[in-house]
């Protein structure tokens, strides 16, 4: 699961190969920096939500299952608000992502293949297909890159009750996501979980014939100094029967405390495999070591939903629980990114003295064909994103860059803060033009004002249960 567990050999995939040869000399010395491939670019694509159903038809109320009845009446090509993703809609957005692309990109995939339509429309058997569909069309356009995948609420069925152990779902994920995860990181997919803590729970579902607690979440490699940790944070989501009195569903929260302590010693050693017939040897050929940073990834957010008062995304408890910890290694978090809400959204998450930032956050849909590109310097994400929509005409354009936008220097969370406080100002610009975003530019006449600018604000800045009704109590 974790390619980077003291006892497990590490696979290195092929992409890091060139890299380590070529920056990184045999028996390195501890450098303690972040030298190498500290800059890059990756995209964050979620919730495509697919409907196979979408057509053009006579009648607006037959367009497309997902609005429910609701007639479609802007229907085009590529679309219509009312209906979810047509196939068409996506594979425009990906043609004009792919030349944007360079081979050592990565893509960020948070999730919610499968339309908005009632549970007796799907099945098992359909929410596997549309999450294959969307995996080889993925692949198709962007072959040469690795993917990183969370599970979405909707990449289930019945929807939301994603269960602690293994099933078909899960399996079928493991197996369309092998070209892009390493063995170690589909096992809490294909056989659940098989970190060092729970070798024991491994032993005894073998010989005891124990269940063995899957989530469907990993950490992986994406290069010496950037790990991904993919969370599944529908296990801690509020529709999720199955897991509403589990306090750590799955052992996920043990498990990320695990791999943020170990990316908390700075240091990864990166160690050469040599692999023999039948034999295992472990040869340090190179052994190089880096300061590693974290991007965490996940479907549903951490932190309170924007739109509504006093309700976060996932349960509260367990949305206190998932603050704790990424306060408590925020030094080694450099950025989460969500999906879910359908929004563009930033969060900053203010240490436990208040004065302090650690990282942004940031949320988006691709619903209208919306997809971010980040860049990041130095491990972090300190350039600029874009947004290209592609709504319901067949041309993507570039929607907003946030740096340009709100006049930053950078997306640095420091930066980010300083936009949230400035919300707060009576007269301020800014935060119109962060709703219009916010709202994916979809009707400018929408005014945030009073309670909801409050419900906002305070979304942004406050993340646990203390701080933001401090922050609620002293905007009303
Ligand atoms: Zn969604
Ligand atoms: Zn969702």
């Amino acid at each position: 699961m974790d390619a980077g567990h003291p006892p497990c050999f590490v696979r290195l995939p092929l992409l890091l190969l060139p890299l380590l040869c070529g920056a990184a000399p045999a028996a390195a010395a501890p450098t303690g920096g972040s030298d190498v491939a500290a800059t890059g670019e990756f995209w964050h694509i979620t919730d495509l939500h697919l409907d196979p159903t979408y057509h053009l038809a006579e009648d607006p109320t037959k367009v497309c299952y997902s609005s429910k009845g609701v007639p479609a009446t802007h229907a085009g090509l590529f679309g219509d608000f009312l209906c979810d993703s047509p196939y068409r809609l996506i594979q425009s957005a990906f043609s004009h992502m792919a030349p944007l692309t360079r081979p050592e990109d990565f893509i960020v995939w948070t999730g919610d293949s499968p339309p908005h339509v009632p549970a007796d429309e799907l099945s098992t058997d359909i929410v596997i297909q549309v999450i294959s569909n969307m995996t080889q069309t993925i692949r198709q356009h962007f072959p040469n890159l690795t993917v990183y995948p969370a599970l979405g609420n909707h990449d289930y069925w019945p929807q939301d009750q994603m269960p602690t152990s293994t099933n078909d779902i899960y399996r079928a994920a493991a197996q369309l996501w092998k070209p892009w995860l390493q063995p170690e990181a589909l096992l809490t997919l294909s056989q659940g979980d098989v970190s060092s803590s729970a070798a024991l729970k491994v032993f005894l579902s073998r010989f005891v014939f124990c269940p063995v607690p899957a989530g469907g979440f990993y950490s992986q490699l994406v290069k010496p100094g950037l790990r991904v940790v993919s969370l599944n944070t529908i296990l801690y989501y509020g529709p999720d029967k199955v897991t509403r009195n589990m306090t750590d569903p799955a052992g996920q929260f043990e498990w990320l405390e695990q791999t943020l302590e170990k990316a908390a010693q700075s240091l990864e050693k990166v160690w050469n495999l040599s692999l023999k017939p039948d034999l295992v040897t472990y040869r340090t050929l190179n052994v190089a070591f880096f300061l590693l940073q974290v991007y965490i990834i996940a479907h549903v957010p951490v932190g309170y939903l924007p739109f509504a008062r006093n309700t976060t995304a996932i349960r509260e408890s367990h949305n206190e629980r998932l603050v704790a910890i990424c306060r408590d290694y925020s030094h080694v978090i450099a950025g989460h990114f969500y999906g879910h809400t359908h929004r563009d959204s930033i969060m900053v998450l203010l240490d436990k003295q208040g004065g302090h930032f650690n990282m942004g956050t940031y949320g988006d849909w691709l619903t209208s064909g919306a997809s971010l590109k980040w860049t990041f310097e130095e491990l972090q994400f300190n350039k600029s994103v874009m947004s290209s929509l592609c709504s319901a005409s067949s041309l993507c354009r570039l929607e907003y860059i946030m740096t340009e936008a709100f006049g930053l220097a950078d997306l640095q969370p420091r930066s980010l803060l300083q936009l949230g406080l400035s919300f707060m100002l009576p007269q301020t610009k800014a935060f119109d033009k962060y709703f219009g975003h916010y709202m994916v530019g979809y009707n400018s006449s929408i005014v945030c004002e009073g309670a909801c600018k409050v419900s906002q604000v305070c979304a942004v800045l406050h993340l646990d249960r203390l701080s933001y009704s401090k922050c609620v109590a002293k905007g009303e």
